[in-house]
């Protein structure tokens, strides 16, 4: 069994190439964790480790693992479809059929849906199909986008563009017509707008209009945020933040996009984040928890208004995909939906979050933590190198990183953001007595660190 699997290591570092991975740092380790096999909050490498995921694979498994009426849902799909597309005005059941249920999820005037394979193809479809509108509208010259600094959408080149972590810009991105504020970080703000957080939402919010200004309302197709930050940090914005958005994207008649790829599917204990936050947004991006992760599916729900006007223009709009409403992917997700609601999960975050966050503050007395933060089922710790002063440590140290093994030692996958944030976000299924353990080795793991700066 070793010896086997010391062989697929080998494997992967011989003809593998990860995704977002150093390439040479996974070489010189010899390859990658190799993972064979999951079941409900937890997930085992070929040694037979086994570790409760605090991470839900890629903040995607809502449901948790290996779930057999997935399984059964899988293999009736594949017996009576196993493919069929959805150009030349075709379209298979599952995908009419989850169309439909999406359409009902996301209520009011977002009443059509487009499918996709990825988080990064859907933001790229709303890319597309935004400047599309303002073509349709007689508004050509607005095709220019706002977005957050620090956000992640994607790994394409449009969806990379969009985003505005630094690190994902080498290589000549953004590309033109890609602009970026700076996102409201309440840990990072000044003691004065910690104090009045609904007033900091605001002022942020203000950074909106000035880029308008900027570019000319004219000029702007649309602004895109997740609802609350995923890999740039979990930053949980103020409520004020969000409304003055949505109002700020009124007055310039600009089209306003939600990145629900994390926040979507329960994760913040409504269906979709931007039902907590209480806008109502232009289009919404989906995927991860759209199918749990058992099978790749991405979703753009569109507004009304949207959909009116392409077909007022009419034409082909020259835009979508091979597996755009895979009959299988679908299948999942309704499935996965059905799951969802059976269990009432959405419900369960909502009435468990409270317990989640209670359980996550017990890091607070931690020394090395600086603060915790959740809402919902998504949580951060921020590492600091000095309590009382929030002081950070050295970037090159990788706290975040090193703090991460020395949890996964402990037997649980928690996941480092930049250089010293631990990002939570475990199925929604995790029992009350998993968040508590979930907890307590993560308390171990940076006991761990600390011993060991401790002994120099
Ligand atoms: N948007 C957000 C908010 C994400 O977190 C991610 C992936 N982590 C994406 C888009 C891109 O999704 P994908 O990796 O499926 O392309």
């Amino acid at each position: 069994m070793m010896h086997q699997s010391e062989n697929w290591r080998k494997v992967d570092r011989d003809h593998h190439l990860g995704a977002q991975v150093d390439y040479r740092e996974i070489y010189e380790q010899g390859g990658s964790r190799i993972i064979s096999t999951a079941e409900g909050c937890y997930v085992s490498d070929e040694f037979g480790n086994r570790f409760l995921d605090g991470m839900a694979g890629l903040w995607c498994v809502n449901i948790g693992y290996g779930r057999e009426q997935m399984a059964e849902a899988a293999a009736q799909q594949v017996r009576d479809l196993s493919f069929y597309h959805s150009f030349f005005k075709t379209a298979p059941l599952p995908t009419v059929k989850l169309a439909q249920r999406l359409a009902r999820l996301l209520g009011g005037d977002l009443q059509h849906v487009f499918f996709a394979n990825s988080g990064s193809e859907a933001n790229d479809s709303f890319f597309r199909m935004a400047r599309r509108y303002w073509v349709a509208k007689g508004q050509p010259e607005k095709r220019h986008f706002i977005a957050l600094d620090n956000a992640y959408h994607g790994s394409t080149v449009a969806s990379a563009s969009l985003g505005g972590i630094k690190k994902m810009h080498e290589g000549g991105l953004p590309i033109e017509g890609c602009h970026h504020i700076k996102r409201p970080y309440l840990f990072a703000a000044t003691k004065n707008d910690r104090r009045t957080p609904d007033l900091y939402g605001y002022k942020m919010a203000q950074k909106l209009q000035l880029e308008i200004d900027r570019l000319g309302a004219e000029n702007v197709a649309g602004f895109i945020a997740e609802p609350i930050q995923g890999a740039g940090g979990v930053n949980i914005p103020p409520k004020s933040w969000w409304m003055e958005i949505e109002k700020i994207c009124r007055r310039n008649d600009i089209l306003l996009a939600v990145d629900e790829v994390i926040c979507g599917f329960g994760r913040l204990g409504r269906w979709f984040g931007f039902q907590y936050f209480g806008i109502e947004p232009d289009f919404v991006t989906m995927a991860k928890g759209l199918s749990s992760g058992y099978v790749p599916i991405a979703a753009l729900g569109v507004h009304r208004k949207v959909v009116d006007a392409l077909r007022d223009i009419g034409g082909v709009f020259p835009h979508g995909f091979t597996y755009s409403g895979h009959p299988l992917s679908c299948a999942m997700a309704l499935t996965n939906i059905e799951i969802i609601e059976k269990e009432r999960l959405v419900e369960r975050v909502a009435k468990n979050q409270h317990f989640f966050s209670d359980q996550l503050s017990r890091l607070n007395d931690h020394p090395l933590v600086g603060e915790v933060r959740s809402l919902g089922f998504l949580g951060a710790v921020e590492l600091v190198s000095n309590a009382e002063t929030n002081g950070k440590f050295p970037a090159h140290e990788l706290v975040g990183q090193v703090c991460c093994e020395n949890i996964r030692d402990e037997g649980a996958w928690v996941r480092p953001l930049g250089q010293d944030i631990l990002a939570v976000c475990p199925p929604l299924i995790i029992s009350d007595d998993q968040i508590r353990a979930l907890v307590s080795k993560m308390e171990r793991g940076l006991d761990r660190f600390l011993a060991h700066v401790g002994n120099g």
